[in-house]
């Protein structure tokens, strides 16, 4: 749709009822220089940079309504942006005249229920604060990722965030019980009524978790939080090789059950990546698993979470001596305290910021079954060194397997068009032949949202632009996200 272009007037307007200091415009006298905008213009990894004039940090709903009343007036583009942690360019502009509303000022929690477990909180709440307040209730939050010190609890369900726990807590579809959205023309859908059973029809809410700001802006949040485990063990095996990780993982599956809480996977290169090449990763190796020398190999973390301490530590012990009796692990190591338990999951978790500060990535975040992660690996790692010209440097492989979600960081001197080329759309295709989904968590944003053929089929796409149209008729909602004009292979009908 044709968007209207920012004036001067518009941020006058938005100075009508916001402080000057929630608004934050280049365009408009006495203003704030470009160069200030930059964060909120620029994503994680530094790859999708847009040119947005004007930036929003509310701190109402009512707030929220009147700048969307203002923009669907308008037919300006609106980006919603919570903690900006998010990995497919969704959360930043595309060109200069859309308005970012940043919901960073919207970050009160609202309610808490201990006997149900409900929490309700302002959706610019950031993930870790709201699990550090839950915990000192005896609750945790049903999701952990990586991002948890920046993302906020709005972005979390914009993209249906998986990470850590989903193993043992499902998605976010099973875990927010309710929404407070506000929709594109200002008017407030109040649905913050934190039932667990409420069949009345469509689940509208549904539609808001995942949907990368295209439809709304979330506000509030109303969700289900399971009781905090007293008794939480974290053991870190080395395998010989992925053929051995499909094998002990069915294993830890039967023999762990409901108190397994999370299953992550990470190869040679990630362990590379985060501790260094040679000398200094093998240093990391003796420290964290005891030993002399820790034979090469990948990884697997799995943790438990259960109430009785004894009974989890008697299953997770029986079973380690099990498996490094067998010929499937090599060595293990089960943490001992709460330092060593910080000290695997960083491993884990340091990844995706290790990658980033060897180069530039291209990141794929992809469900593949996991009997075909390596094939799809070693698919990806021949073409890089059979095509790229030494441009891309590794290809390290990790994720969630207890889920299926293979992630794959790409790490490159720079950005550039014809890597972009060899990659895409040759993984999607890849992922497409092994039955998968191109997005597992990530959400599609700008980087894949005209491949989403590759995952979903015409009629699907058909219907998602039907929703989008009855939601956002004027189209301002995140301009150039999840929904193409036109996607790669619609052309062929
Ligand atoms: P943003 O990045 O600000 O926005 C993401 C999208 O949601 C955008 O499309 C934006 O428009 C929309 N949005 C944000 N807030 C709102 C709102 N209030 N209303 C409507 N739309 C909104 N993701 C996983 O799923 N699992 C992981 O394990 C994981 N690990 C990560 C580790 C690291 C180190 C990093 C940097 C990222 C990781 N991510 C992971 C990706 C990212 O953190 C998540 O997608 C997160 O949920 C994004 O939240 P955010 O607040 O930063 O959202």
């Amino acid at each position: 749709p044709q968007l209207a272009s920012l004036t001067p007037a518009d941020i006058e307007h938005f100075l009508s009822f916001l402080p000057a200091s929630q608004v934050q415009a280049s365009l408009a006298p006495g203003s704030t220089a470009q160069a200030d905008l930059d964060g909120y213009n620029t994503d994680w990894m530094g790859k999708y940079v847009g040119r947005s004039r004007c930036v929003l940090r509310p701190r109402t709903t009512d707030q929220v309504s009147s700048i969307m009343r203002h923009c669907y007036a308008r037919r300006l583009g609106v980006v919603p942006q919570g903690g900006n942690t998010g990995l497919v360019g969704g959360g930043v502009p595309t060109g200069s005249d859309e308005v970012i509303i940043n919901l960073g000022l919207m970050n009160q929690i609202r309610a808490f229920n201990a006997s149900s477990g409900v929490l309700t909180a302002d959706a610019g709440c950031v993930l870790q604060t709201l699990n550090t307040f839950l915990t000192s209730k005896g609750h945790v939050m049903p999701l952990d990722l990586g991002a948890k010190g920046s993302c906020q609890i709005g972005g979390n369900v914009s993209t249906n965030a998986g990470g850590l726990r989903m193993v043992r807590y499902g998605s976010l579809h099973a875990n927010v019980l309710g929404l407070e959205v506000v929709m594109p023309d200002g008017r407030v859908l109040r649905g913050l009524r934190g039932l667990r059973k409420d069949n009345t029809g469509y689940h509208l809410h549904h539609l808001f978790v995942g949907a990368e700001g295209t439809l709304g802006v979330v506000t509030g949040v109303s969700l289900l939080t399971p009781p905090l485990s007293p008794a939480v063990n974290l053991a870190l095996l080395r395998l010989p090789d992925y053929a051995a990780v499909l094998s002990v993982v069915g294993t830890v599956r039967a023999k762990l059950g409901e108190i397994l809480s999370a299953v992550e996977y990470f190869d040679e290169t990630a362990w590379a990546v985060v501790n260094g090449d040679g000398a200094a990763g093998a240093e990391v190796e003796r420290q964290v698993f005891g030993a002399d020398t820790v034979p090469p190999g990948v990884n697997l973390l799995i943790e438990t979470s259960g109430s009785v301490r004894e009974h989890d530590e008697e299953k997770l012990t029986a079973l380690l001596e099990e498996l490094l009796d067998g010929p499937h692990v090599l060595t293990g190591s089960l943490a001992q305290d709460e330092t060593q338990l910080g000290r695997m999951w960083d491993l884990r978790e340091g990844i995706a910021e290790a990658c980033g500060k060897a180069g530039k990535v291209y990141k794929y975040d992809v469900s593949v079954p996991i009997q075909e992660w390596q094939n799809v690996l070693s698919t990806l790692r021949q073409r890089a060194a059979e095509r790229s010209e030494g441009l891309i440097e590794r290809v390290v492989g990790f994720g969630h397997i207890g889920d299926g979600n293979l992630h794959i960081n790409v790490v490159c001197g720079r950005y550039d068009k014809a890597i972009e080329q060899l990659l895409e759309p040759f993984m999607f295709e890849l992922v497409e032949s092994k039955g998968g989904s191109i997005s597992a968590e990530h959400g599609l944003g700008v980087q894949k949202a005209k491949y989403i053929l590759y995952s979903k089929s015409p009629l699907e796409l058909e219907l998602m632009r039907k929703v989008k149209a009855a939601f956002d008729p004027r189209g301002i909602m995140n301009p150039g996200k999840v929904l193409p004009a036109v996607a790669v292979g619609e052309e062929r009908g």
